[in-house]
């Protein structure tokens, strides 16, 4: 194939989860998604806070939409069209559940390369966001604040970096039609035991972050040390654990290696539940704080840094 000025524009089009919203000026907008096709892009919209204008969605965090861009040399395209096609207005009633979803928005947004498409990765976060949204964890000082005061509190609140996630822009009104996204937030139990809703949306949490490391090639190996291969002969034993290494470590391996700790046979056992059973694996609290710090630990050792949003997902 030869370039040549004659060369059609080439339009791509995607299913696109909005990742980070960069304000660049106030008729255009830069914005990061992760699409389903393509993986991670870096797209320019032009018009993109004037919502009647160009484009059919405001680009807030976490929405997903329909998108057409043109490939640009620069690697930052251009948007051409882009269609909203689901919101989670219950994440914003919700703040840990909001928190999560900025979590998962974090990792797309920094674990991966662009152009490095992760379709299970992708299926999986509009999964996880769809399930945030059923999992209510109501704090009693919050009870009675209206879905505004709550986006205005989570955008002043303890310096969280979330000034992207409702933006200035008003969130496009949704119809009752859109994928019952409302209906969803009508239904949603007021009230939870703290525990269960708490547990539940870190064992989803945790879930999504085994996928995350499974599609970026990290999944920790469990059934075998991680350095020297040899099979784990009691695999409800406790083992040290190394996100460097990749994994449990045999008792001869495990000394030598700086970055082990001691895990608990039943933290690792409730790890292996959840890279094959997802988030309906249980999280015990006896084994939730342990299993959160590991997890936190081997996403903490991929992405080169601590994500900013864990100590939020990860409080109380
Ligand atoms: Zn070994």
């Amino acid at each position: 194939m030869t370039l040549s000025e004659s060369r059609p524009v080439q339009s791509e089009k995607a299913l696109a989860i909005v990742t980070r919203g960069t304000d660049w000026s106030e008729t255009s907008r830069i914005t990061t998604l992760f699409t389903r096709e393509f993986g991670k892009i870096r797209a320019l919209a032009k018009g993109g806070r004037r919502l009647k204008s160009n484009f059919d969605v405001a680009f807030d965090l976490l929405t997903v939409c329909e998108v057409v861009f043109i490939r640009k040399a620069s690697g930052l395209e251009l948007l051409t069209e882009a269609r909203m096609n689901e919101q989670f207005p219950a994440l914003r009633k919700n703040l840990p559940a909001l928190y999560a979803g900025y979590y998962v928005a974090e990792l797309l947004a920094e674990g991966l390369q662009d152009y490095d498409p992760h379709p299970v990765l992708f299926d999986a976060a509009l999964a996880i966001l769809r399930a945030l949204g059923r999992t209510a964890v109501f704090y009693p000082e919050r009870e009675g604040s209206t879905g505004a005061e709550e986006e205005g509190a989570v955008r002043e609140g303890e310096g969280a970096p979330v000034s992207q996630a409702a933006g200035a822009d008003s969130p496009v009104e949704l119809g009752p039609e859109v994928n019952g996204a409302r209906s969803v937030e009508r239904t949603a139990p007021l009230r939870t035991e703290a525990g269960g809703g708490k547990g539940s949306l870190l064992a989803t949490v945790s879930a999504f972050e085994l996928v995350w490391l499974q599609e970026l090639g990290y999944s920790p190996r469990l059934d075998a040390c991680a350095t020297c291969g040899r099979e784990r002969l009691s695999p409800t034993a406790r083992a040290f654990f190394s996100p460097l290494a990749g994994g449990v470590l045999c008792p001869e391996c495990g000394p030598a290696v700086a970055d082990r700790r001691m895990v608990s046979g039943d933290a690792l056992l409730c790890i292996r539940d959840l890279t094959a059973r997802g988030a309906e694996t249980a999280l015990p609290d006896e084994t939730r704080a342990e299993v959160r710090q590991v997890l936190g630990y081997a996403v903490s050792c991929v992405l080169g840094r601590r994500p900013r949003m864990l100590n939020y997902v990860d409080a109380r």
